[in-house]
């Protein structure tokens, strides 16, 4: 059956004769129809179910797909639950996801004619488009203004894309992060995983930024016709999509996200599918929830430690949200959940850094000094918050004692200082993590 469009929001449908971003008529997402949930085309990944996705001569492939689904025994234990598999997406090509859209999307450019592409897409995303690119001999401008992510930029320079947002020319195809066709592409990890376990699994747990994921692999469930709970998992700095969800509302609308969050590739604050992700969290019986971004930094050493998979802080604010989850009983601990990771650690080395250097922003000004200066004091021993607010205000920085235990407590929650109760006074250390951050910016 020839793919076509399909718009949810307005009922706009018209057959597929190439790419094409948004509904013409609405402006809202598309989707292609029908998805095919059984594989036909032999091989491993993406190109395996070539049912769902569009007539390609030949593809652009860098062998992405077909990723292991992992038993997780030990971190299932720590988060209470006997039956926790991980989907690792950090093996694809460029250490994301976003390769199985990647794969689509670039095929099906090329295919109809495009030379280049354009996109304001960020992260993963534009890495990855930059690397299917380079494949296909195609160029590729991004727009990288605001980008705090230096791991993908390194990727996208080396794979050559032009960083000004201006370069590809008129005939540019415009990509954004919600292209139908890479949404197309996520959908085959919901099919690979059914393979694998032959039947749907009772959960699945995905980060949510734009909210394509999720829906991806939704519209993969609905299309196998088995469909199992899904959970969405925002980073609380920026998290309109959980914030509808427990508001009842059906669409997250644009909200504000002030500052920077150490999971940057979720901070959406207008998410192009997500009344299409509380859709499918509701329509499966799921949810949208947010975590704390100290929660997801320990969550991702807990992970790497107990398993051996290193996380980007995106992957790491999911499996703190199920580990929330399970604590307070939404998720049982018989039940058989598939975590998603997302994307490698490799591309986020500073991730933690980031958390400190500018999460505070948008409160009083030089907050992020001061927790830099108080982990500088702390480097040369255990202290005391009353020296430690004795000596800030040596250096000028007038802070009341509550604001200094607010900033202590913060550097806790992040896993940057420890804190033990000594002859009944509290007495804080940096922690191996903090000693790591204060090298690592070079800070004394
Ligand atoms: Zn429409």
């Amino acid at each position: 059956m020839a793919p076509r469009y399909e718009c949810r929001s307005c009922g706009w449908s018209a057959p597929y004769g190439g790419p094409l971003g948004r509904c013409p008529r609405c402006g809202g997402p598309l989707d292609l129809v029908p998805l095919v949930p059984s594989p036909s085309g032999g091989g491993r990944g993406v190109w395996r179910y070539p049912g769902s996705l569009p007539p390609v001569g030949r593809p652009v492939t860098l062998g992405e797909g077909g990723t292991p689904l992992l038993r997780a025994e030990r971190i299932g234990e720590r988060i209470g639950l006997d039956r926790l598999l991980i989907k690792d997406e950090t093996r694809n090509p460029t250490g994301s996801f976003v390769d199985r859209g990647s794969t689509v999307l670039v095929s099906a450019a090329r295919e109809a004619g495009y030379g280049s592409l354009r996109t304001s897409a960020k992260g993963n995303v534009a890495a990855s488009l930059a690397a299917y690119a380079a494949a296909a001999g195609m160029g590729i401008s991004a727009d990288v203004s605001g980008w705090s992510d230096y791991g993908k930029l390194y990727q996208l320079i080396l794979f050559g894309a032009d960083l000004t947002g201006e370069g590809a020319g008129g005939g540019a195809y415009e990509v954004r992060a919600d292209d139908p066709l890479m949404s197309l592409g996520y959908s085959t990890a919901y099919l690979e995983v059914l393979e694998d376990l032959g039947r749907a699994p009772d959960w699945v747990v995905v980060p949510v930024g734009t909210g394509t994921l999720l829906w991806s692999l939704y519209r993969a469930a609905e299309a196998a016709g088995d469909v199992p709970r899904f959970l969405g998992v925002q980073a609380r700095p920026c998290d309109p999509v959980a914030r509808a969800f427990r508001e009842g509302r059906d669409s997250p609308g644009p909200a504000g996200c002030g500052g920077a969050t150490v999971a940057w590739d979720l901070a959406e604050p207008d998410p192009p599918r997500g009344a299409q992700a509380l859709l499918a969290a509701r329509e499966s019986g799921g949810a949208v929830i947010s975590v704390g971004e100290g929660e997801a930094i320990r969550w991702m050493a807990g992970l790497a430690e107990a398993e051996g998979i290193l996380v980007e802080a995106a992957s790491a604010v999911a499996v703190a949200g199920l580990a929330e989850a399970a604590a307070d009983g939404t998720v049982g601990r018989g039940e058989e959940v598939v975590l998603v990771a997302t994307g490698t650690g490799l591309k986020d080395p500073r991730a933690v850094s980031r958390v400190v250097a500018g999460l505070p922003r948008g409160g009083r000004a030089g907050r992020r000094g001061t927790k830099l200066r108080l982990l500088g004091m702390l480097a040369a021993g255990p202290r005391h918050p009353y020296g430690l607010w004795k000596s800030l205000r040596t250096e000028g920085i007038g802070l009341t004692k509550p604001a200094v235990y607010r900033h202590l407590r913060e550097l806790e929650e992040l896993g940057l200082v420890r804190s033990r109760v000594e002859g009944g006074r509290r007495l804080y250390s940096l922690t191996w993590r903090g000693e790591l951050l204060l090298s690592d910016l070079g800070v004394q």
